[in-house]
């Protein structure tokens, strides 16, 4: 597998890379941030409709959830984390039509998305997500640039349907990998056709600048490519939900191809001319998107951090 071969090749470079700025503590600030935010949106309203079969499911600090219900019960797309797993299945059996969840997806590995897996995965749930998320569940994993831990999965709370490319559910619904790896190297969408609906996890950003999670594979070339991919399976009335913020349309993943094309595109010519992270940062890469997007600082040296990931001729 790409994913088992790659990973120690990149980490090795950038622990060489990055050296003796991987110990300073930069994410507390941009999480804090994250979480504001987060709240603000979800104050706004409980369950969202978007047809009569299909809600976001908004808890208060908790990334979204797109809950489907059906005579079987629910399938979800995310779980929230550990601690909203609670909230978030109160307000799942509330929903008109609400059962018992059968099938839930991560959409990739953060602990964000993947919080209610030991519950569902006790009570025999199927939990669908790309082979690589399932390898990040196995293991322990510790982020170099804020020194986060992330402890291992238990056996009965990692997904148990894996898949590689396209997969399809008895009720039509569609889901896919995101090779792109945009957010993590474990992206799925899942699609809703019938409803018109297009789940795409954190590979799409709602709120704010993107984490780019380089250890585990994202990278800002695959947010600029995953968010051409997504465009083409999208029309003018698809209703995109990412894993923060509201809902989206087609023409919102245009706005943001475009601008991480832009930051891409800039980050890409610094690197070649032998730049490093807090240069990049010095340059202002992203300030015509700035009064929109909030603070970019982390956002630009961890996207940088993971051109050398991916671009590095020794990679
Ligand atoms: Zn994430």
């Amino acid at each position: 597998m790409d994913h088992v071969d790659l990973r120690p090749t990149r980490r090795q470079i950038l622990k060489a890379a990055i050296g003796g700025t991987a110990g300073i503590v930069l994410g507390a600030p941009v999480l804090r941030l994250a979480g504001a935010q987060a709240q603000a949106v979800a104050d706004g309203a409980g369950p969202l409709r978007l047809s009569d079969d299909l809600f976001v499911v908004r808890i208060r600090g908790e990334a979204n959830v797109i809950a489907q219900t059906d005579a079987k019960g629910v399938l979800l797309v995310d779980g929230g984390s550990a601690a909203g797993s609670d909230a978030l299945m109160k307000a799942v059996s509330a929903l008109p039509g609400g059962g018992p969840v059968h099938t839930i997806f991560n959409t990739h590995w953060h602990p964000e998305q993947t919080g209610s897996n030991e519950r569902l995965g006790k009570a025999g749930a199927a939990i669908i997500a790309h082979e690589n998320t399932r390898l990040w569940l196995t293991q322990n994993i510790t982020w170099p640039w804020n020194g986060q831990r992330f402890a291992r999965l238990s056996k009965i709370a990692q997904p148990n349907k894996t898949f590689y490319t396209t997969g399809k559910l008895d009720s039509d619904v569609r889901y896919g990998y995101i090779p792109d790896a945009a957010h993590t190297d474990g992206d799925l969408y899942v699609h809703f056709p019938k409803q018109n609906v297009l789940a795409v996890g954190e590979a799409v950003s709602g709120q704010g600048w993107p984490v780019v999670d380089w250890w585990t594979g994202g990278w800002i070339g695959g947010i600029v490519g995953g968010l051409q991919r997504l465009q083409t399976l999208t029309d003018a009335n698809t209703r995109i939900v990412p894993a923060r913020g509201p809902v989206l349309g087609q023409a919102d993943l245009k706005a943001q191809y475009e601008m991480y094309g832009t930051i891409y595109d800039r980050l890409s010519q610094m690197l070649n001319k032998g730049r490093g992270p807090t240069e990049a940062v010095a340059a202002a890469p992203t300030k015509e998107f700035d009064a929109q997007m909030g603070n970019p600082d982390e956002f630009v040296r961890r996207a940088f951090e993971s051109l050398w990931a991916y671009l590095s001729p020794d990679a």
